[in-house]
């Protein structure tokens, strides 16, 4: 059975179908764009949550639109279930029929009369479509930045939460006197209710969700002052997040049950930790190898010397620069990288040369490299593909060019 679209702006039947579906239109409730931002979803939620909240407001209508407001932002902040919205469905309505069955109330004919007047998009409005009250809650992202010596060593950090936790007043019963919820006297606990309408066909019966517990099928007769009914507030923890050495840019830590507690005190999701690591100043990361650049006077790489390089534990690698080492030779140092993550060992570190040409010669050192020059068996000229020294500029940019 195919489903009516919940109503969005773009849609041009926006309106005409709202009336006739049980789908919610979650961007309609809150007053923003289907292309808004998780902030301006949550500002407008807080705009309606201030002028309906129960301790503002206590009239019924104003519960059912703070009940309203509360699900279409849980619903729009949660991008799984925004896609479903977006896809045209409903992610907190169960599925058509799942209560009393097609053939709960109405029989065929009836059945055949809403098939042909709403295109056979009766949706929930056959079945049992009772929402539940308590839901799990959902998972919750904290983005955390660390050094890349955080990275090599490993490290504890606290972290603060923002996240709804269980409302302590009623330990998440919703309930001021904690007391078990009853069964709602409006729908009887159908969690739906039948309206006659005034169609061009005639008198239609229409089930549309129960005003009074919003499709949930019971209430709580005394709800907590503290979480309005709903088992949970926001607040802010601390929590302990263990970063294991080897941990990469992008990668999450699940924190099972670290998340935000779900409606009516329901179990909650999971926080995931996405680790965002700085830039260092001259190491570079690929997997587990750690490139670093460095300087090699022209001097130096003609007769071989060794450089130090200062690692992220505070020990230091010796990069051997043999003699005769040419410009952007690499020099692989095994077992100096980082630390693989939750398994032995390390990558590499690997170093660049970076041939350095002094350019501010005194006239010792001129006098020097003028006598060298008269000794030296090479001259300047053009480099061919016959050379004896592979891996010469010549080779590399037939690589590059890709011949
Ligand atoms: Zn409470
Ligand atoms: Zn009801």
């Amino acid at each position: 059975m195919e489903r009516i679209r919940a109503g969005h702006r773009t849609d041009p039947n926006y309106g005409e179908k709202e009336s006739a579906t049980l789908a919610r239109d979650y961007y309609g409730i809150l007053g923003v764009s289907s292309d808004a931002s998780d902030a301006e979803i949550k500002k407008a939620y807080r705009r309606l949550a201030r002028k309906y909240h129960p301790d503002v407001n206590p009239s019924d209508e104003a519960a059912e639109k703070f009940r309203e407001a509360s699900l279409a932002q849980e619903v729009l902040t949660d991008p799984q279930k925004r896609r479903i919205v977006d896809a045209g469905g409903d992610p907190e309505e169960q599925g058509p029929g799942g209560g009393g069955g097609p053939g709960g109330f109405g029989g065929g004919g009836f059945g055949d009369i809403f098939d042909a007047f709403f295109g056979g998009g009766a949706g929930g409005a056959g079945g049992g479509p009772r929402v539940s009250r308590v839901r799990p809650g959902n998972d919750a992202l904290l983005r955390l930045q660390l050094t890349l010596d955080d990275c090599f060593a490993g490290v504890t950090k606290d972290v603060t939460v923002d996240t709804a936790v269980l409302c302590e007043v009623c330990d998440g019963s919703g309930s001021e006197s904690k007391s078990d919820p009853v069964t709602c006297p409006t729908c009887h606990g159908q969690g739906q209710v039948m309206e006659i309408q005034q169609s061009i066909l005639g008198r239609v019966q229409v089930a549309r969700a129960c005003p009074r517990c919003q499709g949930v099928g019971e209430i709580i007769e005394d709800p907590c002052q503290e979480c309005a009914g709903d088992g949970r507030v926001r607040a802010r923890r601390d929590i302990e997040v263990k970063i294991p050495a080897g941990i990469r840019d992008g990668m999450r830590i699940r924190m099972s049950g670290e998340g935000e507690v779900g409606p009516g005190g329901g179990p909650a999701g999971d926080l995931y930790v996405e680790v965002q690591v700085k830039e260092h100043p001259y190491f570079l990361r690929d997997a587990d190898d750690l490139h670093v650049t460095v300087n090699v006077p022209m001097v130096d790489a003609a007769l071989g010397t060794s450089v130090d390089v200062p690692l992220l534990d505070d020990s230091v690698a010796t990069v051997a620069v043999e003699p005769g080492t040419q410009p952007e030779a690499i020099v692989r140092v095994k077992g100096r990288g980082m630390p693989h993550l939750r398994r032995e060992g390390y990558g590499s570190l690997i170093a660049h040369v970076d041939v350095t040409v002094p350019s501010d010669l005194d006239k010792k050192q001129r006098e020097l490299l003028e006598q060298f020059r008269g000794t030296s068996k090479h001259v300047a000229g053009v480099q061919s593909s016959e050379d004896e020294h592979s891996g010469g500029l010549f080779s590399r940019l037939r690589q590059k060019f890709g011949r």
